[in-house]
């Protein structure tokens, strides 16, 4: 009932998407299974925040341990739909 409602107050106010974090940016510009393997790497490897941030800074994209902890803890601006 709610996440209906949610659904079309989104669609309607057209925010579904358009407001990402730095992290979510980077990810959503990834394609098919680069995507696919920072998500796992973000919600299903046990590595820390800060481990993760040397790790992306050595791949080119630099992004802070505290962006990072929000975007896993889903308190990022990005928005969650599930
Ligand atoms: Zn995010």
């Amino acid at each position: 009932m709610l996440a209906e409602a949610l659904a079309e107050f989104k669609k309607q106010n057209n925010i579904h998407n358009t407001k990402l974090c730095a992290l979510g940016e980077w990810i959503e510009k990834l394609k098919d299974q680069d995507k696919k393997d920072a998500e796992s790497l973000l919600f299903d490897d046990p590595i820390s925040n800060h481990r993760l941030s040397l790790f992306l800074k050595t791949i080119g994209f630099e992004v802070s341990t505290e962006t990072i902890r929000k975007h896993r803890m889903k308190g990022c601006a990005c928005l969650w739909m599930n």
